[in-house]
């Protein structure tokens, strides 16, 4: 059989698996030989701070990756190629080396890697050679889905009836065993190529707590998690609000590099939804949300930067000193409202935060302190270890109202309300304000509601080793209402 190139390259970016990898499929289709790449981004790298627990993440997939391609290919010289330094400059460079004539790679539709994958794009043409991308992160992209009039969606509940519907028309394809690469297609590597993927140290980094977190890396991680899960799903919709219990997957991390392929868990939530599991249901619309921001980012790209609707730009946020200073207590979880600061201790602790926290803690930063939504949206982009650019932005522009199905801006989260009614029991706030574990479930939710003596029987002293409010609730909620009252105008 005739195939287009002899000899192709799979450049793995945050697609971190053999199986069901859409990249590596299209290579094995249309090359007699492949080599796999990763390149360990500068441009990203340098950003970071010196102990990331997504880089430790990487790194430890990238080494399980080695090990299953050396014992898929069953020759001395298979195995991944790790580079550290620019792709726009490497990939060029490493395929005219290997003689490799067809890059792949899966589609990335984040700004700065449109960019990058247009300049590799570009120097590989000049070689002669060409860059092919293939949809690899979600079900449906880009323009796949449109309305009646063929616009892009702005606004979730339709869509997520039609993204459906597409599933219905085209059931989700896991892949077979069929698609798993044939160990003779792999190509070994030229020697000047065959170390192992560097260490954390050599890389530049320090250790992190993740392995003390107990998440592991790798397709392994994925699909440990992804067997616990499977056993939650069909009580999703019931227990995914309670952050004290374990109900969501936690994939977000091996979603967010690809150490899990989208359309495994798509497969097993719809098979479950067509018996019936109305948490399989739930569970879909998630990833269906998923799908739903990816495509906002790559047919609205001013939302990157700016708010959906731009008339929410007009705000005028809290600046200067005390904005500062209330930023600086919502980033250390020392607000005085222990969910919120419950909430921001646990994503400090572990990269993770629960969804509902995640809506509480950017309310409270938003309509609570007037802060910027994009000071949040950066400070959880740095902390987050599933932190993705299109499901961060759209989740800060849900908080802020100012993105595609806002909720009104006048619907302010009350946090002692959401928190009696998401941890009535405050189990959730006594594990991460172990401070606070001495009061009832009560006055758990407020301290300051407590009298004297509860609090001193719980070992409680406010201003002491639990922070005052930094402000009061119906005072910053007037403040919001009018500082929101703009957009009116503006409308
Ligand atoms: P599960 O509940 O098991 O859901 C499965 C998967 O569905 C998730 O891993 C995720 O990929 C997707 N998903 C679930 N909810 C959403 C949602 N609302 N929007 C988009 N995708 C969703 N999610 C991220 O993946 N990265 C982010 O950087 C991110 N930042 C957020 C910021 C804010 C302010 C808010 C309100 C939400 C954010 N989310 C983000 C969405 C959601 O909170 C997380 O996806 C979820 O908590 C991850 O946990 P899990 O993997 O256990 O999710």
């Amino acid at each position: 059989m005739h195939l287009p190139h002899p000899t192709g390259l799979v450049w793995l970016r945050r697609d971190l698996r053999t199986y069901d990898n859409m990249a590596l499929q299209a290579a094995l289709r249309e090359c007699a030989q492949v080599h796999c790449v990763f390149v360990l981004d500068d441009t990203i790298l340098d950003a970071l701070p010196r102990a990331d627990r997504r880089v430790e993440f990487i790194l430890a997939s990238l080494v399980e990756l080695d090990q299953t391609l050396r014992e898929l290919g069953q020759r001395e010289g298979c195995g991944f190629i790790v580079l550290r330094g620019r792709p726009q400059v490497l990939i060029p460079q490493l395929a005219q080396q290997l003689g490799v004539t067809g890059v792949y790679a899966a589609r990335d539709y984040e700004p700065y890697a449109l960019e990058r994958d247009a300049a590799v794009s570009q120097s590989l043409q000049a070689l002669r050679k060409s860059l092919t991308l293939v949809k690899d992160h979600v079900i449906l992209e880009q323009r796949e889905l449109l309305t009646q009039t063929g616009k892009p969606y702005g606004v979730f509940t339709p869509y997520w009836r039609a993204w459906l519907a597409r599933l219905a028309a085209t059931p989700p394809h896991d892949a077979s065993a069929d698609d798993m690469p044939r160990g003779q297609q792999l190509a070994e590597r030229p020697s000047a190529h065959r170390q192992a993927p560097p260490t954390l140290e050599a890389l530049g980094f320090l250790p992190t707590n993740l392995s003390a977190l107990a998440i592991q890396p790798g397709e392994r991680g994925a699909q440990a998690l992804l067997n616990s899960f499977s056993n939650r799903l069909d009580q999703y919709d019931q227990t995914r609000n309670f952050p004290a219990i374990k109900g969501p997957s936690y994939l977000g991390v091996h979603l967010r590099f690809g150490t899990v392929s989208i359309r495994q868990l798509v497969a097993l939530g719809y098979a479950h939804h067509l018996a019936g599991s109305t948490g399989a249901t739930t569970w879909l619309s998630e990833l269906a949300w998923r799908d739903f921001y990816f495509q906002i980012l790559a047919n609205f790209p001013h939302a990157a930067t700016g708010a959906f609707k731009p008339e929410y730009d007009q705000i005028a946020w809290e600046e200067g000193e005390s904005a500062d200073r209330l930023f600086a207590a919502w980033c250390r979880g020392a607000t005085g409202y222990p969910i919120v600061d419950a909430a921001m201790t646990q994503i400090n602790a572990t990269g993770y935060m629960h969804n509902r926290l995640r809506m509480i803690a950017g309310s409270f930063l938003v309509k609570h302190l007037g802060i910027d939504w994009r000071w949040g949206e950066r400070y959880f982009a740095q902390q987050l270890n599933d932190f993705d650019l299109s499901a961060n932005n759209g989740g800060w522009q849900w908080v802020s109202s100012s993105g595609c199905d806002a909720q009104p801006y006048f619907r302010i989260f009350n946090p002692m309300l959401q928190s009696e009614k998401f941890d009535p029991e405050g189990k959730f706030i006594r594990r991460y304000l172990p401070q606070l574990a001495g009061l009832d479930k009560k006055t758990i939710h407020a301290p300051w509601t407590a009298s004297q003596a509860a609090l001193a029987a719980a070992g409680v002293e406010l201003g002491g080793n639990y922070p005052q409010p930094v402000v009061e609730h119906t005072r910053a909620r007037a403040r919001t209402l009018l500082r929101y009252g703009v957009v009116k105008k503006v409308v």
